[in-house]
């Protein structure tokens, strides 16, 4: 007969006890709790970031089952699902995660407010891991009996029964948190990181320019990041070109969708607009007078949804068009102000956030974009900007840019999947 310490038996009988208590419903709910990011730094305006933030919240949460949101403390929100499954709650998180304004997402189990039940849900939520751990404790009500080290070393104790892992406080390879609030107590290990800034809509609206490329949706993803609500706006080289691209700015926005919800893409065929000032002679200035003329068309266009600034891709130097001189003679095109959080990246830095976005692959479908169509031998890279003008002028380039509006077909991708395209 095996003989078993006192030791084992009482950790053995824990865990058991432990992993029953989880896998029934009741008062070991699963429910998400994320931690806010500069939010928290906010002064008399926070509460304006704080219901932006749940509406958010609730708009990234559409189609599953009904949500209850609370805050805790300094920023802390619960978001509960009550009565749903762990996998629908886990899809909750996943999608809390891609929430703006959001630092850490992580998955809870929500207890009652009595030291053995808590002791219990912490030495379940390390059941079958290795290495060593640690426990932190806080408490928000320090109402608590105990305080955060007496609690901490209360689970610790137990967790060590259970299972015999090693403590390390200093860099343990699991951590296990317990916070005390009011009315209840959180449990849980790990946390999903989330992409930080501050809720969309905070910082008022733009629109992008978002060709089917690398830079464009990193772009839109960095100025959301700061509280922008965006629109897109594309432009495809049709007739002239077929309407991959156009499939590929779909595909893109419906990806950026996530970090906002609700978006808007703009389709605007150019290719007539290129061929004809190619016929009027812009030889070594095509590149830069098509891209003036979708700024303005853009910026047409910004001033009916009224959005206060356009969002580029561009980073210096990376192609002829992103000379300093260029950009100079970019921003002539238009009053609105160009934002261009690229400006500074290199390549590979703005491929690896492409990737961590999951645009990247979209991005390097092939396709035929439209400002490789007519694309002079040797590209001008210090535009003069009297020489534009002069283009601009004799085609009429504010009306050219009307009338390419009047052309635009709106569609809606939605993360959640196909909406139909509408005329506008
Ligand atoms: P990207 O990877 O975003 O296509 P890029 O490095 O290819 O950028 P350009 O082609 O010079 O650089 O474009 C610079 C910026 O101009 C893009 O990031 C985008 O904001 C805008 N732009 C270029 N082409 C289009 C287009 N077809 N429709 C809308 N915007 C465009
Ligand atoms: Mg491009």
């Amino acid at each position: 007969m095996a003989v078993m310490s006192e030791h084992e038996a009482v950790g053995g009988r824990e865990a058991e006890a432990a992993v029953r208590d989880r896998t029934e419903s009741g008062p070991h709910e699963l429910c998400v709790l994320m931690k806010l990011g500069e939010i928290v730094l906010k002064g008399s305006n926070r509460s304006l970031f704080e219901r932006r933030l749940h509406n958010n919240i609730r708009s990234a949460a559409r189609g599953l089952n009904p949500i209850k949101l609370t805050r805790r403390g300094s920023g802390v929100v619960i978001v509960r699902m009550p009565d749903a499954s762990d996998t629908e709650v886990a899809e909750l998180a996943h999608r809390m995660s891609d929430v703006m304004g959001v630092v850490w997402v992580h998955l809870v189990r929500r207890v009652p407010k009595e030291l053995d039940t808590v002791t219990r849900a912490a030495v379940a939520e390390m059941e079958g891991r290795r290495g060593s751990f640690a426990v932190r404790a806080r408490r928000r009500d320090k109402r608590f009996p105990l305080t955060s080290s007496q609690l901490a070393g209360h689970v610790g104790a137990a967790v060590v029964d259970a299972y015999g892992l090693p403590v390390d406080l200093k860099r343990p390879e699991n951590t296990v948190h317990v916070e005390v609030d009011k009315d209840e107590v959180f449990v849980f290990t790990d946390g999903i990181p989330g992409q930080g800034g501050l809720p969309v809509g905070m910082s008022g609206r733009a629109l992008v320019l978002m060709s089917g490329g690398i830079d464009s949706p990193v772009a839109a993803h960095r100025m959301m990041r700061r509280g922008l609500k965006v629109d897109f706006l594309h432009f495809s080289g049709m007739p002239f070109t077929g309407p991959e691209s156009v499939y590929k700015a779909y595909s893109l926005v419906r990806q950026l969708d996530r970090y906002q919800v609700g978006s808007r893409l703009f389709v605007v065929p150019f290719g007539k607009a290129q061929q004809q000032l190619k016929s009027s002679g812009t030889e070594r200035l095509q590149v830069i007078a098509q891209r003036r003329l979708m700024l303005k068309t853009a910026e047409a266009l910004a001033d009916d949804l009224k959005a206060e600034a356009l969002v580029t891709g561009d980073a210096l130097g990376q192609v002829s068009s992103q000379t300093m001189t260029n950009l100079k003679a970019l921003d002539d095109a238009v009053d609105l102000p160009i934002l261009r959080p690229l400006v500074g990246m290199d390549k590979t830095e703005i491929m690896d956030e492409a990737r961590r976005m999951a645009t990247l692959s979209i991005s390097e479908l092939p396709d035929e974009d439209c400002c490789t169509l007519l694309t002079p031998r040797q590209a001008e890279t210090a535009a003069k900007i009297p020489d534009l003008r002069r283009i601009e002028k004799r085609l009429d380039a504010e009306e050219l840019a009307e009338h390419l509006l009047a052309g635009k077909k709106l569609h809606r991708p939605s993360f959640l999947g196909d909406e139909a395209p509408e005329k506008v």
